[in-house]
């Protein structure tokens, strides 16, 4: 089992596909930033392949495929394909995606092995939907949800960034979508983390208040002793309706010490966390003829490095040394 020098388990592994992204989401690549990782820096899925059972092989049991937009990267289904044969000491294959190409790939992830999806969708209002993501889209993810329903992915998860003057007028709304189609809402605080640095604290939107918000509308029951190494504090509809409400609030309740994370950027860096200041190179060691036992040391060594906490509400905060879109959300 991983565990790094704070006790903490890390079983949750996270791979960025690409650094690549048809979206321009003002939280996250608002600028279309040129990519860092070029195509040699790349790992290929023979090497993520490999890496992955290494690191199933010390404990990882769940892996999220995300990016950039994973699904920009050229078959997906054929990598999950390679996962699923590392279960079931791998419990859980999922993917984050803007949706936009997954009713052309939903099918063959499914039959692949893929076992959860992860939608984001942060405006219901075509409009802004545009003015957040950069492209006028809200249909397409709305038919990606549709087809993830209709290929039993369960739950449908679904994320939202809630940012001060851009959508937190539209919580309710999201609310209600999860209530009417039975999906797990996840709400999530703005974090530093975007390429424009626009962020600020004054567009935070604090867990409490989107909770709040939401529960003035639809009264929400607490999911009991559901925090654990999860992030988020799950609520469901007091009156019995389907769908659950999730809030994510990195910035205002800090959450780093169940934190089970580890992350494996597209040109195969690996982060011990998302505000960490440096990286881990682990493409080197593995191009470099490493046996696997070497391989793992190099993790090993790593994940002991793992940051206790991010220091965003302290002074003496420092960027991360990457933006979300290069480090894989
Ligand atoms: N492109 C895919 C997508 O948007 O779902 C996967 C990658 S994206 C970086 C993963 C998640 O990170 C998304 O749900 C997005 O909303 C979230 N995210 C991006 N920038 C963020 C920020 N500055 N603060 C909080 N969450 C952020
Ligand atoms: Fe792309 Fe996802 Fe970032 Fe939006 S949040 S710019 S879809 S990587
Ligand atoms: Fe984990 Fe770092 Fe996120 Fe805290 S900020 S939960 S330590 S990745």
């Amino acid at each position: 089992m991983l565990r790094d020098s704070y006790n903490r388990k890390i079983s949750d592994l996270r791979i960025s596909l690409t650094d690549r992204c048809n979206f321009r989401c003002f939280y996250c690549l608002p600028n279309g930033e040129p990519p860092l990782a070029r195509k040699e820096t790349i790992l290929t899925f023979e090497e993520i392949e490999r890496v992955a059972r290494i690191f199933v092989s010390l404990g990882i049991e769940k892996i999220r495929l995300t990016g950039g937009e994973p699904l920009i990267r050229r078959d997906v289904p054929g990598l999950v394909e390679k996962l699923s044969a590392l279960k079931p000491a791998l419990s859980d294959i999922a993917l984050t995606t803007n949706g936009f190409d997954l009713p052309r790939h939903a099918a063959a992830l499914k039959s692949s092995g893929l076992d959860r999806v992860t939608i984001s969708l942060d405006s219901l209002d075509p409009k802004n939907f545009a003015d957040i993501t950069g492209v006028d889209a809200l249909g397409k993810v709305l038919d990606a949800i549709a087809s993830a329903r209709e290929l039993r992915f369960d739950p449908i998860k679904i994320n939202a960034v809630v940012i001060r003057g851009r959508n937190d007028h539209e919580v309710v709304d999201l609310a209600r979508f999860a209530r009417d189609n039975n999906i797990s809402m996840r709400f999530i605080e703005f974090m530093p983390l975007d390429s424009g640095h626009e962020w600020d604290r004054s567009l935070v939107v604090s867990g409490r208040e989107i909770r709040e918000k939401i529960g003035a509308a639809f009264p929400l029951a607490l999911i009991e002793a559901t925090r654990g190494s999860e992030t988020s504090w799950k609520y469901r509809f007091a009156d019995g309706s389907p769908g659950e409400i999730g809030i994510i609030a990195p910035v205002t309740e800090m959450f780093c010490g169940q934190c089970s994370r580890i992350r494996l950027t597209a040109d195969g860096q690996i982060r011990t966390c998302l505000f960490s200041t440096d990286e881990h190179d682990l493409r080197s060691v593995v191009r470099s003829g490493s046996s696997d036992g070497e391989v793992e040391e190099f993790i090993r060594s790593v994940v002991m490095t793992k940051e206790p906490r991010h220091y965003i509400n302290d002074n003496s905060f420092q960027p991360a040394s990457r933006t979300m879109s290069f480090i894989g959300g």
